[in-house]
């Protein structure tokens, strides 16, 4: 391969343009992002950047001796809006074209918004109303958060990135409010036992968390005043942050010849419809399943540029799912896939010190865990898991069971 382009210049990108590297690539490698920024983390955006404990520069992914070994033509600031059928050549919205041999799609996912709240021509665009998902994004929420004054912030959604969003603006002094709409945070991720655990986290903090109604609208003239929800009840509101979930990033793909449906579709080692095009992260539906975690969006590149630079799939990239959040001081992680019929039980801890390890079990067999800081039996676990994926036994019963859950 002569020239490999990668889009999307964030983390999964960069992990992308890391393994072509050491895997041997030496051919000309070209990043295409939108964003303007060199790759920075986005987990500290909702919690250690948003509060202020974390500087701009400590979020950066790379330094500079890092960028020059990997001698890639960096073109920031620039859209991809299209690939065309072949999947040899990307257009872009300066109206340049980059042809390439390979492709590794890494467009990540933008938060959904709620009608009324976008700013495009025919909504009204409210002052005080955010989603998060980029530097750009938590710059504007902090510079709202930190003026000094406590206010009445409203969170729409109790998901990971909400609940974190609460958890931070109660570090600064305001009054929160989450409102979800199902009848629990994190249900389908925890099932119903630990989802009620992790939600008592926002009562332990005095965060009124409302849940089993949605939004019908937003209040305010220029800027929000307040959240009318679908049970008639108007909160009042300064600051809105919007967490209701993200979509992937391949709006630009349509026309193209990759399917597409929640995602890029790919099979297990990342490879898309097309063998000269990979896709990974969170815009990459690998396999059956589609994942939005950061260690996901680590883990994949190395086998899908394998594939790509073989130009066949001769290894596969579908890692135990993985992810953490830091809420209120308490760090939460789940390893492993919660499946219909689950029981949970605590191995060790207690919920109420909120400080414990439970474990999903399936017929016998531990299929997940979950620990509240519990850091180190959890990793002990995860481990285990991990290696238990890998043997024949366990890997035809997880098949099994994905086969059992997806038809239900
Ligand atoms: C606030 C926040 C907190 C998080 N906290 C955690 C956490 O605690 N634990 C955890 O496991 N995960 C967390 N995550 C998730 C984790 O950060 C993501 O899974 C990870 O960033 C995915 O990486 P990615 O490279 O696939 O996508 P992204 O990081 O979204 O990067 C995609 C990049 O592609 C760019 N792009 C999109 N379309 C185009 C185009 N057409 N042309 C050019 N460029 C394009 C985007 O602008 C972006 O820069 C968090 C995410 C957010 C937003």
């Amino acid at each position: 391969m002569r020239t490999v382009a990668v889009v999307g210049a964030s983390l999964a990108g960069l992990y992308a343009a890391r393994a072509l590297r050491a895997q041997g690539y030496d051919g000309r490698l070209v990043i295409i992002g939108d964003e303007i920024h060199r790759p920075y983390d986005r987990p500290p955006l909702s919690k250690e950047f948003l509060t202020g404990a974390m500087a701009e520069d400590q979020l950066a992914l790379s330094d500079a001796e890092e960028e020059s070994e990997l001698d890639a033509e960096w073109l920031l600031g620039v859209r991809a809006q299209g690939l065309d059928t072949r999947g040899r050549t990307i257009r872009l919205d300066s109206g340049r074209t980059v042809s390439a041999d390979g492709v590794v799609i890494a467009t990540g996912a933008t938060p959904r918004r709620l009608p009324g709240t976008t700013g495009t021509a025919g909504s009204a665009h409210l002052r005080g109303v955010h989603t998060l998902r980029t530097l750009d994004d938590a710059r504007a929420l902090r510079a709202e958060l930190t003026t000094g004054q406590p206010v009445q912030v409203v969170v729409v959604g109790g998901g990971f990135i909400g609940s974190e969003v609460a958890s931070s603006c109660v570090a600064l002094g305001h009054h929160v409010t989450v409102v979800e709409a199902a009848p629990l945070p994190l249900l389908p991720q925890l099932g119903d036992a630990m989802a009620t655990i992790c939600a008592a986290l926002h009562a332990d903090h005095g965060v009124e968390l409302v849940t089993g109604t949605g939004v019908t609208a937003l209040r305010g003239t220029d800027t929000v005043t307040g959240v009318l929800l679908d049970d008639g009840r108007l909160l009042p509101a300064d600051v809105v942050v919007v967490g209701i979930g993200a979509v992937p990033g391949t709006r630009w793909l349509k026309g193209s010849a990759l399917a597409l449906r929640d995602g890029v579709l790919c099979d297990d080692g990342g490879v898309t419809t097309l063998p000269q095009v990979v896709a990974v992260g969170d815009v990459a539906r690998v396999g059956s399943s589609r994942a939005e975690h950061w260690t996901n969006a680590t883990e994949q590149p190395a086998a899908a540029v394998r594939n790509l630079l073989a130009g066949r799939t001769v290894e596969t990239a579908r890692p135990l799912p993985y992810f953490w959040s830091d809420q209120y001081g308490v760090r939460i992680q789940f390893a492993g896939r919660r499946l219909p019929c689950c029981t949970v039980r605590i191995t060790e801890g207690s919920t109420d010190e909120r400080s414990f390890l439970a474990v999903y079990e399936r017929e016998g067999v531990t299929v997940g865990t979950l620990a509240l800081n519990r850091p180190r039996p959890f990793m002990r676990l995860r481990r285990e898991l991990a290696r238990g994926c890998r043997t024949p036994a366990a890997a035809a019963a997880a098949a099994a069971a994905a086969a059992a859950a997806a038809a239900v």
